[in-house]
């Protein structure tokens, strides 16, 4: 979607991938950063030793305690730091790496865009305490949702993250556990349903489909998981996770180049990319 969206800004850039050893994170990132490149994204498990190994964080990236884009940074006679992308015609004095985090704000905007769903004052039962459904679980608090319901296969990582959302957002509730009563939306931020064969990560003893209006899963490939099947028989709204990609995605290429993001293009390009068409 980057490389599509390069293109359709006439940008002679290029967005490529590379698997890195965590243990050589750090070797990685100075590497780039001496062979002059705009910036990086970062997925699992680098997000969160990132943290430690860029010189600035962005607001976005202390919030959520995890970096999924950086950008080099180069500092002007005038002691200001700029991307490194408009020093065309100077050599900045020193250059630098600053972290962001655009997965929250990506989530945000698919729930928005996917399920035409705003958050404030909602109910909301979240499946899974991992990286994605920590960040999840903040940003929906942060977005002011009335009440949230944590379920995760490992207990003591809800318990956890139920402190950290006391502590810093106060005035929401948050349950562990399946919710007696009705939600406005499910949201599955678990890796159960990447595999083909997965069972749904929703236990349909515990907690209804007839107890939420819409299924939000995070995983967009296959493009429909056991849970957005059931989800869909029984009547809810469902998306899954390939505008959040899309949307983070957006945020980082705006963090880069300074430009607005050409959308369609970029969901075109991921659509034709995941799904063949
Ligand atoms: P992670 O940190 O490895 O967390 C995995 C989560 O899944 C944990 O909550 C884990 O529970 C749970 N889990 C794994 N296997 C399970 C099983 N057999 N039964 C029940 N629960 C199980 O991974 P992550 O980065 O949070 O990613 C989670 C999912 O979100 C992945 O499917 C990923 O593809 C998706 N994701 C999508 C986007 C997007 O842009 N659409 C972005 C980020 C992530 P335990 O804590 O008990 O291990």
């Amino acid at each position: 979607m980057h490389n599509a969206a390069f293109a359709a800004l006439g940008l002679n850039w290029r967005y490529l991938a590379f698997e890195v050893d965590p243990k050589q994170l750090r070797a990685a990132i100075a590497g780039a950063q001496a062979m002059k490149f705009t910036g990086l994204n970062l997925t699992v498990p680098h997000k969160l030793l990132a943290v430690d190994m860029v010189d600035a964080l962005d607001e976005s990236a202390k919030v959520w305690g995890a970096v999924n884009t950086i950008r080099f940074e180069g500092r002007t006679t005038q002691s200001d730091w700029l991307p490194l992308r408009e020093f065309n015609h100077c050599v900045p004095v020193e250059t630098r790496t600053q972290g962001f985090n655009t997965d929250a704000a990506g989530l945000a905007a698919s729930l928005r865009e996917d399920l035409n769903f705003d958050l404030q004052g909602k109910k909301v039962l979240l499946l899974g305490a991992g990286g994605a459904g920590r960040t999840a679980a903040l940003k929906l608090a942060s977005e002011n949702v009335l009440e949230l319901f944590l379920v995760n296969r490992t207990f003591s990582k809800t318990l956890e993250l139920q402190v950290e959302i006391t502590r810093n957002f106060p005035s929401v509730y948050v349950g562990l556990g399946y919710p007696k009563t009705e939600v406005d939306l499910v949201i599955n931020a678990t890796s159960l349903g990447l595999k083909s064969g997965d069972a749904s990560p929703l236990d349909e003893k515990e907690f209804s489909l007839k107890q939420t209006r819409a299924v939000y899963d995070m995983i967009y490939r296959p493009a429909e998981t056991t849970l957005l099947k059931a989800a869909k028989a029984a009547g809810c709204k469902t998306a899954n996770g390939l505008g959040m990609l899309l949307h983070q995605g957006a945020k980082a290429f705006e963090i880069w180049t300074g430009q607005p993001a050409p959308l369609d293009v970029m969901r075109r390009a991921l659509e034709q990319n995941v799904y063949g068409h």
